[in-house]
């Protein structure tokens, strides 16, 4: 099976995904240029971190969190932490550079639901890209904007976004 995405004009192949709560946590896509003149091919790996925007489910989002070169189709070995088990989906072309920790393999990527309904198995039909990653240290959400929920924006401080909790600063 080959998932495929096309992110700023160029085809991605999804290769790998970590998943939180039934939804995408973590995808890894490659990318592969054909260098000019030469006609070697080069291969660099995508990360991608996704995240239900504010904590809604139906509002998924995501952005590049990084991006390297590789030159074998291993991907960096993953030890989950002692009492979680992560549970990850991982090409058949693929493998990891070492033994998982406390993982659980799936066979085939989970049916994920779209906007408006229906069904994909590629968490990039299920989500938007966005650029900007905001994240809480009170409530633990994400979004792509501060949280409105326990961040205000002191007017009498130049406007500086504050925690509510302690008044401490936010960036
Ligand atoms: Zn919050």
């Amino acid at each position: 099976m080959k998932l495929k995405v096309i992110i700023d004009s160029e085809i991605h192949r999804v290769v790998f995904i970590e998943y939180c709560n039934r939804l995408p946590h973590s995808v890894t896509t490659e990318l592969i240029y054909k260098k000019e003149g030469s006609g070697q091919s080069h291969t660099v790996l995508y990360h991608w971190d996704f995240f239900p925007n504010n904590g809604d489910n139906s509002d998924m989002r995501y952005y590049n969190s990084g991006s390297g070169g590789y030159d074998s189709v291993s991907l960096p070995v993953i030890h989950w932490a002692d009492g979680y088990t992560g549970i990850y989906w991982i090409s058949s072309d693929f493998h990891f550079g070492g033994e998982v920790k406390n993982g659980k393999q799936l066979k085939h990527p989970i049916r994920l639901s779209k906007f408006g309904g229906g069904y994909s198995d590629n968490p990039f039909n299920v989500a938007w890209e966005t650029s900007n990653y905001d994240h809480c240290e009170d409530c633990g959400k994400s979004g792509d904007d501060y949280c409105r929920e326990c961040i205000y924006e002191d007017e009498n401080d130049n406007y500086q976004l504050k925690y509510k909790s302690d008044n401490r600063d936010y960036i």
